[in-house]
């Protein structure tokens, strides 16, 4: 007889709903027979890795046989003096979403409670409901977190709240005063995560940069990525910077070797390449204002972003217009899962996959209009 693994399965996990990531482009093509397909779902940097990165992935190539250093020492230390904390306080991970897992196992059990909010980045669900704790949804304030709220729904059973600034799908943000207030305002039993996985696109004035938030109040945890500006989501490599206390138990959980040496060696060269990092911004800049001016025309409102995507309201279920512009190899990211049935969330490409996107939405919703 099979066995009843769903039974068998550690609670959590039984009613768990994986993580759903953006359609891959080679998926679309293979499915519908298309040669000729843009992607603007998954929040990639559309000029693709630094130069230097590359360089830095060849050189690895032929020590590939060998283990990665598991400690990440040369990443660590280049990072460190980067953001100006000593090595001792980054924890580096397989992708941010590893360290903010690591986050959780390691100080969150089924009898604590994680505390984030309505349309917050979906490993946040994920991660805590994997665990068995309770999740602490607190309604959303003009799609962004109502720090009011979470402040509120801290009890002595919360062990972890998760913020994301900017947040996705929503592109929205908290200020510096609006964070430190909260900081200020958690009990010492709370962790608080800030996930920064868009940091380096943000221009906005009092956006805060929350290691420098670290020296005043050491239950923060800041998460950063290299897949978003860096352009290296393919190879998975992000860190937290902590306490080195927390580091030290963020380390115990860690797998040996959870970042391969070429995300090492490819994240090293990207963290030291600024003119990569300036060249990206500002087509972001660009091509945000390119997509907003397109929304506008077509009359359709949009929740303002400071990241490098957009969630425009389609005005309706957004599902058939996701699948008329898939039908048109065109992939944006449907989010209803997040609470948000009548967006899709865009990613910001390069000016002519913008153009497309934009032209395909246009005959789309003139289609439907007709209908
Ligand atoms: N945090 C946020 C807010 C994100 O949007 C993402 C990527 N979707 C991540 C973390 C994780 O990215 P990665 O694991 O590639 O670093």
């Amino acid at each position: 007889m099979v066995c009843d693994f769903l039974a068998l399965a550690a609670p959590g996990v039984r009613a768990l709903t994986p993580y759903n990531p953006g359609k891959p482009i080679e998926e679309l093509k293979r499915e519908r027979g298309l040669s000729d397909v843009v992607k603007l779902a998954s929040n990639e940097n559309p000029l693709g890795p630094s130069p230097c990165a590359l360089a830095a992935i060849e050189n690895s190539l032929p020590h590939i046989a060998r283990y990665p250093d598991g400690s990440g020492y040369a990443l660590r230390a280049s990072l460190g003096s980067h953001l100006g904390v000593s090595p001792s306080q980054i924890t580096l991970g397989n992708g941010s979403n590893d360290v903010l897992e690591l986050v959780a196992r390691a100080f969150v059990t089924h009898i604590d409670e994680v505390v984030f909010s309505q349309h917050a980045f979906a490993v946040y669900p994920l991660v805590t409901q994997a665990l068995g704790a309770r999740a602490v949804v607190t309604a959303a304030q003009n799609w962004g977190h109502d720090l009011a709220a979470m402040q509120q729904a801290v009890t002595a059973r919360t062990r972890l709240v998760f913020i994301a600034n900017p947040n996705n799908p929503t592109g929205t943000w908290l200020s510096h005063a609006r964070l430190e207030a909260f900081l200020a305002a958690m009990p010492k039993h709370v962790i608080v995560v800030v996930d920064e996985a868009y940091f380096e696109y943000v221009e906005e004035p009092g956006y805060p940069d929350g290691i420098n938030l670290l020296a005043l109040f050491p239950q923060l945890v800041v998460t950063r990525t290299f897949s978003k500006i860096h352009g290296l989501a393919g190879l998975r490599i992000g860190y937290a910077v902590s306490h080195p206390v927390v580091a030290e138990l963020m380390n115990r959980v860690r797998q040996p070797f959870n970042c391969n040496s070429l995300a090492l060696e490819a994240a090293q060269a990207a963290c030291a390449d600024r003119v990569h990092v300036e060249k990206s911004k500002a087509l972001n800049k660009q091509g945000l204002r390119q997509l907003t001016a397109a929304f506008h025309s077509l009359g359709l409102s949009y929740i303002p972003s400071v990241a490098n995507f957009v969630c425009v309201d389609i005005g309706g279920s957004a599902m058939p217009v996701f699948e008329a512009l898939l039908a048109q190899g065109v992939i944006v990211r449907p989010v209803a899962n997040y609470g948000l049935p009548h967006h899709l969330r865009v990613t910001i490409g390069l000016a002519h996959e913008n153009t497309r996107f934009v032209q395909a939405l246009r005959g789309v919703l003139r289609g439907h209009g007709d209908a």
